[in-house]
């Protein structure tokens, strides 16, 4: 497509944009208008604002990697992937191909987290399957005074997320193994909150997700609930009693999930996302930390 402006021709960026979202919804991109707004202001290195109050249209080159942008797009690449950054709550995130990308559902999951622990000083949190590192850095971001571990077994994961952790001044500490497998033992007994939002996509949905979706590694978006089932059985062994396991879920497996929590740990709650949809199973091991409150500050 050509985003170029004809010589001398002054082109409003509202009409560049509009051209340009018409091409993308013609080739079923989801929400045309604000991609084409999301890659012309990482081109440009600008905001909304000073897109739409720019008077000049694009120059040659912008407007080549403007073309091959929204090409690439059009082809099932994820947006996030082309401007390489995403928002996540209050930080804007790294993101490269071979890392999945944060969603907006998952912010759910941190406040989740953080609330479970609200009455603890300096909680010890364990983000497992940390990605760009998304929820650990956000825990870290709004309770400083955690003690903040993240886990992957993808090296491209942990070299990002320990990226993401230097941008923002974040000091979590990134490593690579399974599950909790990378945890030092002296940790053992004393983790306060095991969070994750582990790949739960179920092997026959994958054909069918969108494309762009499938762009994202297999290994971080496939696996039911079998690392649900694997994190209620060994989460345990690394908490305190007390101590909180928080997960993020697909919309379908409230109802079995909450049953593999009930057979290790009290109260246990499904939680909704904004959109109304099951997200979110927390539950606790029996016993109190001296000191801490529950879940809802009783
Ligand atoms: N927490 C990030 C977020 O919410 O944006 C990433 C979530 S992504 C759905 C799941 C992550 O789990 C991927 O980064 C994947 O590499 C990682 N993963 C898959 N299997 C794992 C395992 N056995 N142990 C640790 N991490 C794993
Ligand atoms: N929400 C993701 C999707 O777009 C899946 C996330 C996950 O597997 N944790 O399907």
């Amino acid at each position: 497509m050509t985003t170029e402006a004809p010589a001398g021709t002054p082109v409003r960026m509202s009409a560049v944009i509009r051209r340009a979202g018409d091409y993308l919804a013609a080739h079923g991109v989801q929400s045309p208008r604000a991609t084409a707004e999301a890659l012309l202001m990482y081109l440009l290195g600008t905001d909304r604002a000073g897109l739409y109050s720019r008077s000049e249209g694009l120059d040659t080159r912008a407007a080549r990697l403007f073309g091959r942008a929204l090409c690439q797009r059009c082809h099932g690449i994820p947006v996030e992937y082309l401007t390489g950054r995403q928002q996540f709550m209050d930080l804007t995130l790294g993101v490269a191909p071979g890392v999945f990308v944060p969603r907006p559902e998952t912010e759910g999951l941190v406040e989740a987290a953080v609330e479970a622990v609200a009455g603890r000083s300096g909680p010890v949190v364990v983000d497992v399957g940390t990605g760009t590192g998304a929820v650990a850095l956000a825990i870290k971001h709004l309770r400083p005074d955690a003690a903040v571990w993240a886990t992957d077994v993808s090296q491209a994961a942990v070299t990002l997320a320990t990226s993401n952790a230097l941008r923002h001044s974040l000091d979590v500490d990134v490593r690579l193994g399974d599950l909790l497998g990378p945890i030092p033992e002296a940790v053992r007994g004393e983790v306060d909150l095991v969070v994750s939002n582990p790949p739960y996509v179920a092997r026959e949905a994958y054909d069918s997700l969108p494309e762009e979706v499938k762009a994202e590694p297999y290994e971080a978006l496939v696996g039911g609930t079998r690392f649900h089932r694997r994190l209620v059985s060994e989460s345990p062994d690394w908490l305190r009693p007390g101590g909180w396991l928080v997960v993020e879920i697909g919309d379908d497996q409230g109802p079995e999930v909450r049953s593999v929590f009930e057979a290790g740990l009290v109260e246990v709650e499904v939680l909704p996302d904004l959109a109304g949809r099951d997200r979110v199973v927390r539950g606790r091991l029996p016993g109190a930390t001296p000191g801490a409150t529950s879940a809802d500050g009783s």
